[in-house]
């Protein structure tokens, strides 16, 4: 096995064939082996010709470099088959079904594609004149019009570019509310013990303490404990719903009005808002802020397809403290709101450097339009049912988390069931891979023991998950029959095997070194 100079294997060891054949070039079946495009391109050739440059006086007063940059050098063809060799290599939605819980990784409708690929909605640019992109900020205020409505609150922040990035801003809006109010002694968060990490991580960021709220033994919020550990020192209390085992907090109205009594926000963590949209408004249930993932529940692509998009709704409480820009309308059109002054004065600043992710905003308001009120209600209904279909068919041989009742949208598995064979959760993850099928999340969320979370979305047909569930039915019979070769190493058939991931997480090899001799002059 050759290995590239930051350990890793440039070709798949001959043994990962279980069956003792290896190809000779290191191929597997019509898959290449694919080098890094450095080692595959060389410096000394260019795949574009052109003209010499005319020499010209340099600006630069001698910074100017004079080593050649050292970027690979691919024709036209080499440049497309090294990404799309890549990318056979990979899971993707478009592969097969992608059943990460939390994650929410649903079609990306192709309709939302060709939407955001109109030339007047993509060959625009932030710094143009608002008079010349009236119909973007137009969209814009659309799909803030729907957030708003469809969470059953006042106003939305749009520009949060991701999940956590909106949890970045809503609890900013909660610390200038507090501190507008003179309470900014108020310095801790509390959050479940099954919160996503980035809500500790977001509240210490901002400068809180985190303070674990414990969970009861059916999986939700302990409202004993929760009103212990309220006080005049605690600014917010952050809390997912549906939770992230998968499961209703059947007392949500509850934990906001004891939230509210002392005196501090509810900032809901709106990631699985996919289980309820159409059917619950946060706004009724005492939500101050909530983020939505755009590239979660209404369908933009995420993981490695595209940028995420966090908007944020607020209650009327936090409203005045959104972050710049917002859109208003008058009779003269569409404008936005981008100086903290007059009206925005309290605004406690801005999130990004200009509007947030035009192309998600078009991508989410095509599916909020194509599917319309029925529709986005349908979403919510088909994909609990789908996870109570997985949830169903594997009870008998795997242990979920939660017996009693039905789940959300997201079946949750611990490892009881694999005591004694051998086979551990992240042995039986992997020999999924074996079997075509990309893991689910796994050891999340961490108060299930070995937890597995299965999210298959609405996306996914009945045949579908039936395929899914047969190939997880075997796994686990071969699991309980003992047959731990199976699971020990896995995957075996991945262009990969059983990689250190702890290792590649805690000491990350970033850079690449030239393997070859010094680049030559570009000429
Ligand atoms: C995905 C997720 C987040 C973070 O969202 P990003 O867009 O990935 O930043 C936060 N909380 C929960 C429960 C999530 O599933």
């Amino acid at each position: 096995m050759s290995m590239n100079n930051v350990g890793r294997p440039t070709r798949p060891e001959a043994s990962n064939d279980d069956a003792g054949f290896a190809s000779l070039s290191g191929g597997r079946g019509l898959l290449q082996d694919e080098p890094l495009i450095f080692e595959l391109g060389g410096w000394t050739k260019t795949g574009v010709d052109l003209p010499d440059a005319v020499p010209a006086d340099s600006a630069l007063a001698g910074l100017t470099r004079d080593e050649p940059i050292g970027l690979p050098g691919l024709s036209e063809p080499e440049a497309v088959r090294h990404y799309v060799r890549l990318s056979q290599k990979n899971h993707a939605i478009d592969l097969a079904l992608y059943p990460l819980g939390s994650c929410t990784m649903k079609h990306n409708p192709r309709l939302n594609e060709k939407m955001a690929r109109l030339p007047g909605l993509s060959d625009i640019h932030p710094l143009q004149p608002q008079s010349t992109v009236q119909g973007a900020i137009e969209l814009m205020d659309r799909l803030a019009h729907w957030l708003k409505t469809l969470t059953g609150m006042p106003a939305v922040a749009l520009s949060p570019k991701a999940g956590a990035h909106g949890e970045l801003c809503g609890l900013l809006a909660i610390r200038a509310a507090h501190e507008a109010a003179g309470n900014g002694h108020r310095k801790t968060v509390l959050a479940p013990t099954s919160a996503h990490g980035t809500n500790p991580a977001t509240a210490a960021f901002c400068g809180y303490t985190v303070v674990e709220i414990a969970q009861t033994d059916d999986g939700r919020v302990d409202l004993a404990d929760l009103e212990s550990k309220l006080g005049d020192h605690v600014a917010a209390i952050m809390v997912t719903n549906p939770n992230t085992c998968g499961l209703f907090e059947r007392d949500v109205v509850e934990i906001a009005r004891l939230t509210h009594a002392a005196g501090a926000y509810f900032y809901c963590d709106g990631a699985n808002f996919n289980a309820i949209v159409g059917r619950v408004r946060p706004g009724d249930l005492g939500v101050d802020a909530m983020h939505i993932n755009l590239h979660k529940t209404f369908s933009t692509p995420h993981g490695g397809g595209g940028p995420g998009a966090g908007p944020v709704v607020l209650s009327e409480a936090l409203a005045p403290f959104a972050p710049t820009p917002w859109v208003v309308h008058d009779d003269s059109g569409y404008r936005l709101v981008e100086e903290a002054v007059g009206p925005a004065a309290q605004a406690f600043g801005r999130m990004s450097a200009f509007h947030g992710q035009m192309g998600m905003y078009v991508r989410a308001y095509a599916y909020m339009l194509s599917h319309g009120a029925d529709g986005l209600r349908q979403v919510a209904e088909d994909a609990v049912l789908n996870a109570n279909y997985v949830k169903a068919r594997l009870s008998d041989l795997m242990s979920p988390a939660f017996p009693e009742g039905p789940c959300m949208h997201e079946a949750l598995f611990d490892d009881a069931w694999l005591e004694d064979t051998g086979v551990t959760t992240l042995d039986f993850a992997k020999a999924m891979i074996d079997e075509g099928f990309h893991p689910m999340t796994m050891y999340f969320p961490l108060v299930v023991h070995g937890a597995m979370l299965i999210e298959p979305t609405e996306t996914e047909s009945k045949a579908e998950l039936d395929r899914f569930i047969d190939a997880l039915r075997l796994l686990a019979e071969a699991a309980k029959a003992g047959e731990t070769g199976r699971f020990k190493n896995a995957p075996h058939l991945a262009p990969l095997k059983r990689l250190d991931e702890t290792l590649a997480a805690r000491k990350p090899k970033l850079k690449w070194k030239p393997v070859a001799p010094a680049p030559l002059a570009a000429e």
